[in-house]
């Protein structure tokens, strides 16, 4: 889930954050735009880049009227002859990816998303059958969760996410590596891992920018969840090795998806490698019993947490104890109600 670290000093020269639904010109090409979000985060950041003769936008904010009055009133001002020309998505989560469609339909301009955000956002949009919702019920019970069960399920297998991203359809793919000139700056696509897969950030070539997505925001750790649908992967192992690739690309200004502009993109690696490192610790200590994730859930978050944050909370336990599992410090004891995670004597 997502925890809070010391807060990251914003960059100097940094204006005043845009109201929600209004824009500030960042830099000479570069337009931070800030949308409301119905989260606990509370808005989005999202990036117009000057294209020449239009924009490219980064992201879009979910598909809610609030959303959308804030985009009717945006565009004409920001048009004004120049449109909007394109979309590029970072990752599936509906406040990115939540209104490509709508705005393709608006403004004609063209989408471009990563392969696997357009694979993940059409079978997230796709309503759970009963099969599917009676398979994660046994999935949180196995794992020990009880309290919260149908909120959970709910999050898993609902219709929230239909709800909230409209059908994007797609003109272009994002791949790793690409170079996209943009205006009188060429950007770079990486695709990293760990948050959602195959989360898009784009370098500009100068070495003066990366527009990061959620993939590193400036106070909180992005959430980094293993799902009932995907359940041996390892994100967190897969967001080490990201944190390892993003520490090269030098000391940008990041542009976040939440949270203010910042620089220290090596210190703020550091600072998530370390955050994780002690979740592992602690989650390992709390195997030196057998325990189910519920059971890694109480220890690690004994105050209780609410509802969307159980959810987040049941991802990130059982994507560390995914994690040590991968390294061979825990194994996982399975019967057929019941799934154990014990420390092993290397562990
Ligand atoms: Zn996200």
């Amino acid at each position: 889930m997502n925890s809070k670290h010391d807060l990251v000093v914003p960059a100097p020269g940094i204006p005043e954050a845009p109201r929600e639904g209004g824009f500030v010109h960042l830099n000479a090409g570069i337009v931070w735009v800030r949308l409301p979000l119905d989260l606990a985060l509370g808005h989005i950041n999202v990036w117009l880049l000057d294209d020449g003769d239009g924009w490219t936008l980064i992201d879009t904010g979910i598909h809610h009227p609030r959303c959308r009055d804030a985009w009717e009133a945006i565009l004409p001002e920001l048009e004004a002859g120049r449109p909007l020309r394109q979309i590029l998505i970072t990752h599936h989560h509906p406040d990115h990816i939540g209104l490509a469609g709508w705005l393709r339909e608006r403004t004609g301009c063209a989408v471009r998303m990563t392969r696997t955000a357009f694979t993940l956002s059409g079978r997230a949009r796709q309503p759970a059958t009963a099969e599917e919702r009676a398979e994660a019920v046994e999935f949180a019970r196995r794992h020990g969760v009880a309290a919260a069960l149908e909120l959970m399920v709910g999050f898993w297998c609902g219709d929230y996410y239909a709800r909230i991203v409209s059908e994007p359809e797609v003109d272009g793919w994002l791949e790793d590596g690409m170079e996209l000139p943009i205006g009188e700056r060429t950007w770079r696509v990486a695709l990293l891992q760990g948050h959602a897969r195959d989360h898009a950030v784009l370098r500009s070539t100068d070495g003066g920018w990366l527009i990061a997505g959620d993939q590193v925001l400036p106070n909180i750790s992005p959430n980094v969840s293993v799902f009932p649908s995907d359940p041996l992967t390892d994100p967190v192992g897969d967001f080490l090795v990201s944190l390892d690739r993003l520490e090269q690309f030098g000391e940008p200004l990041i542009c976040p998806a939440h949270g203010m502009p910042f620089r220290g993109l090596a210190a703020r690696c550091a600072a998530l490698r370390a955050h994780h490192a002690e979740v592992l610790r602690r989650t390992l200590a709390l195997c030196r019993e057998p325990v189910t994730v519920g059971d890694v859930i109480t220890g690690l978050y004994p105050r209780s947490v609410g509802t969307f944050n159980m959810a987040l909370a049941f991802g990130e336990a059982l994507a560390h104890l995914r994690c040590l599992e991968v390294r061979g410090e825990v194994v996982r004891e399975e019967s057929p109600g019941r799934c154990l995670f014990r420390a092993t004597p290397e562990g």
